[in-house]
């Protein structure tokens, strides 16, 4: 073991450290939880030398933030922004014990996201060791609560900042720059109709016979319309009529019907222009629906400009060219929404992320390690 780097080190004492996110385990359970986890990190960011603090988010959920500040004033700022928190675990706990099986570390979290958590607290503890600072920089190590679950920390830190040149958050990304992701819209609609004994059907209107030519325009017109508009990194947006409920028994006909509806959206794209196109669509079709409020909030996607000068100096430290586009969510674009550009970043594939036997290649971690160090050392 004494053969590992020690960003793998560090990463085998936090996946040892369960952090579940409370909402899949029963209230109380012991393995949930940012906090230990945090505390651990605050002991060795202590010990390096960095600036410690706790952003209370929610009771007992704190986002945790460790500073290296500059020698002058604070003229940009910098945060490294993986989140603390992981997904829940296979039966018997398996996960919660480090593997190190060939080139791989194996166990829950390792590559979503404690990998880039170690990747992330290594370099900046391995700059703050070197005593250089770079001018007028102050870089955060800030360990965000909640993204596997209702992103509280991002959400939390966006309104209360304080906002940065640039937030890299850590996601599994396979080394690349992610600098666009695609948000998303849930909608409920529902047809009303009037209802009627199933033997004089033409006494009523039904109304799972109106939603069904709803579903056929969404996922066809509708879909093929949004087929046509398309994003350098992202393609087309989409719509999924995810679920239908309607009517109670085969002798009445039915008063109401739900579709709930999953759109994703492009950078531009709201909840607000989604419902007008949908309205549209459906005008043009003939039939009218209500827009229930399903209380989920919309996600927004994700677009950050590629050639800022930051952007750029990470791209040339992990020598990619260019930027990319990847399908899934995560806290960069509440933080991005907040008013801090985010790019997302990090060791690790995320088809490995909450998998049963969850690992990251010691290989991708160690080289990651490797370029958030240059990165922090260019930005003199
Ligand atoms: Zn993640």
């Amino acid at each position: 073991m004494s053969r590992l780097s020690p960003s793998a080190r560090l990463l085998r004492e936090l996946i040892a450290i369960p952090s579940v996110n409370p909402a899949f385990l029963p209230p109380g359970d012991p393995r949930t939880g940012e906090a230990a986890v945090a505390d651990f990190l605050a002991g060795i960011a202590r010990k390096a030398g960095l600036e410690v603090q706790r952003q209370p988010v929610v009771e007992g959920r704190a986002n945790l933030i460790a500073r290296l500040t500059p020698a002058g004033r604070v003229r940009r700022r910098i945060l490294l922004a993986p989140h603390l928190d992981t997904v829940g675990l296979p039966a018997l706990d398996t996960l919660l014990t480090p593997r190190v099986i060939r080139n791989r570390l194996q166990g829950r979290g390792a590559c979503d996201t404690k990998g880039c958590v170690a990747a992330m607290m290594t370099a900046l503890c391995a700059l703050a060791g070197s005593g250089k600072r770079p001018q007028g920089m102050e870089i955060t190590f800030l360990g965000l609560v909640d993204e596997e679950h209702g992103q509280l920390g991002s959400r939390h830190y966006a309104r209360h900042g304080p906002a940065a040149d640039l937030a890299i958050v850590g996601e599994p990304t396979r080394l690349e720059v992610v600098s666009a992701h695609k948000g998303d819209v849930w909608l409920e609609l529902r047809t009303r109709g009037r209802s009627a004994h199933g033997a004089t059907p033409h006494l009523g209107r039904n109304a799972v016979h109106l939603m069904a030519r709803v579903v056929e325009a969404l996922e066809t017109t509708y879909a093929a319309q949004l087929k046509r508009r398309t994003h350098p990194l992202l393609g087309s947006p989409t719509v999924n009529v995810g679920s239908i409920r309607g009517g109670t028994q085969p002798n009445i006909v039915p008063e109401e019907c739900v579709i709930t509806v999953d759109r994703r959206t492009l950078p531009g794209e709201t909840e607000a222009t989604v419902r007008r196109e949908i309205r549209s669509v459906l005008e043009a079709a003939g039939v009218a629906v209500q827009f229930t409020n399903l209380r989920l909030g919309a996600c927004p996607a994700l677009e950050t400009d590629p050639a800022q000068p930051l952007v750029q100096a990470l791209c040339r430290a992990s020598g990619r060219r260019r930027t990319v586009g990847v399908h899934y969510f995560c806290d960069a674009a509440p933080l991005s929404e907040g008013g801090t550009p985010a790019v997302v970043f990090g060791p690790g594939d995320i088809a490995q992320a909450h998998t049963r036997d969850e690992w990251i290649s010691l290989d991708s971690l160690d080289r990651g390690t490797a370029i958030l160090a240059r990165f922090l050392r260019s930005l003199d």
